[in-house]
């Protein structure tokens, strides 16, 4: 089985699984794409879903990985990845949620960072140069980042954060970890640590001395693993629903509910995909006004998603044959206000007496809003965090005290540890090159 992947910016480009894994994305910055995606039938897909989790996990992302991984150590890798529950919890008649938050760091990033971490913890194994993981946050792909990361063998990890813009819990997350996890902590915003990471990974002093990789959802090993939650969702929305889901996905640079389309793409039976965005609404504008035209990005209440442009929206053009029309068939979207992300929480804690957070509250909303028009749907909406990452807002509007969970208690005892840098460019590169 040969699996390859294709440059977007350069089809002429082709390079294996391991390959694009490693350098995260191909010459002019173009992301990596499957040559070949998976088609299955109606009865082989059924056939699938009547797996077990690990089996059918497995099953998904075989064709993805090709021979680079082999099958052991791809099932030793889905065993780390998938270890916590995914619930399917019922709102109402229409509307259920899909809880992605109970990982380590109570995000749903959690499953890519840590499939991610294995597979270069593998791939680079018998290499004696040491990985450097370099990743900008705004708070929640940090903490995912760190803990899938966290003792990887043979790498290591910095990641930049803006100093008090981050939340308690997600401050927790970053500097807590220590040994091969080095938090700093930027005088600025998130766009200055963004900004800084990119420099870094243009810089040649840099480049000689560390083998850089970035930790986005542009790396492969850490999109494709997305699949999975549509997957494993689905399996169980059809053990109780004959109909099939509309799910609603709150997005922002878009990775994650490219990989819902590609796994819908490949038979998973899904009645619709509704892209959920913030005030950043530069896929909505598209699909509304065919306007594909990059903004300022704008902060919000749900700034996990406060992306003016979302890099994975090129996978998806690319999944749809550039075909806008073929494209809106499967894929709504809207724009939500933090107004409405607010006034959401609120209406759901009071009328359901469940506590959505503000990225849950933006697809919850969105979802609403297509059921005005398509009033027999049914689906569910993912929550891509735990209410306790944005206590702020959520404890303000629903007048509850929000209980740290046992997966960050462990983080109260140990020191913080982080390095206070401003957001200057030449410091921070003095500080790279003195570090080794
Ligand atoms: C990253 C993130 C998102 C957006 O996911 P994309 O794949 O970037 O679209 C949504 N919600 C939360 C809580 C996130 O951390």
């Amino acid at each position: 089985m040969s699996t390859t992947y294709f440059n977007i910016n350069q089809p002429s480009e082709i390079v294996s699984f391991k390959t694009a894994a490693i350098t995260g994305q191909g010459q002019q910055k173009g992301l990596y794409f499957p040559s070949k995606i998976p088609q299955y039938t109606q009865d082989e897909m059924k056939h699938l879903i009547n797996l077990s989790v690990l089996d059918l996990a497995f099953r998904i992302m075989k064709p993805f990985t090709g021979n680079d991984l082999p099958d052991e150590i791809l099932y030793a890798i889905l065993e780390k990845t998938i270890h916590f529950d995914f619930p399917l919890v019922n709102i109402n008649k229409q509307i259920s949620v899909l809880e992605l938050f109970h990982g380590p760091t109570l995000a749903f990033k959690d499953v890519g960072a840590k499939f991610m971490s294995e597979t270069l913890s593998y791939f680079n194994k018998d290499n004696d140069k040491k990985v450097t993981v370099l990743v900008a946050t705004s708070g929640d792909t940090g903490g995912a980042v760190a803990h899938g990361f966290y003792e990887a063998e043979h790498i290591d990890v910095i990641i930049l954060y803006p100093s008090k813009k981050v939340s308690s819990v997600q401050e927790m997350q970053l500097t807590r970890l220590g040994k091969n996890i080095q938090a700093l902590e930027i005088d600025g915003t998130f766009d200055d640590c963004q900004h800084l990471v990119k420099m870094a990974f243009a810089d040649a002093d840099i480049n000689q001395q560390y083998q850089l990789t970035s930790a986005n959802s542009i790396n492969i090993a850490r999109w494709l693993p997305q699949q999975l939650y549509y997957v494993l969702a689905v399996k169980k929305w059809l053990s109780t629903y004959n109909e099939l889901p509309v799910v609603t996905v709150p997005s922002g640079n878009f990775g994650n509910i490219c990989a819902g389309l590609l796994a819908w793409k490949q038979g998973l039976p899904i009645q619709h995909m509704i892209a959920a965005c913030n005030a950043n609404d530069y896929v909505h504008q598209y699909l509304m006004h065919d306007i594909l035209k990059s903004k300022q990005t704008i902060p919000t209440l749900s700034n996990a998603m406060d992306v003016g442009l979302p890099s994975n929206f090129i996978r998806i053009q690319q999944l749809f044959n550039y075909d806008r029309k073929i494209l809106k068939n499967a894929l709504s979207s809207t724009s939500i206000s933090d107004e409405e992300t607010k006034e959401t929480i609120k209406q759901v804690w009071n009328n359901f007496g469940y506590m959505l957070e503000p990225h849950g509250a933006v697809a919850y909303k969105a979802f609403e809003q297509y059921l005005a028009t398509h009033t027999s749907a049914k689906g569910f909406i993912l929550e891509t965090a735990h209410p306790v990452k944005f206590p702020e807002i959520v404890e303000d509007i629903t007048k509850q005290h929000i209980e740290l969970p046992k997966q960050v208690m462990h983080l109260l005892e140990r020191p913080k540890q982080s390095i206070f840098l401003d957001k200057d460019f030449t410091h921070f590169k003095a500080w790279l090159l003195s570090k080794k």
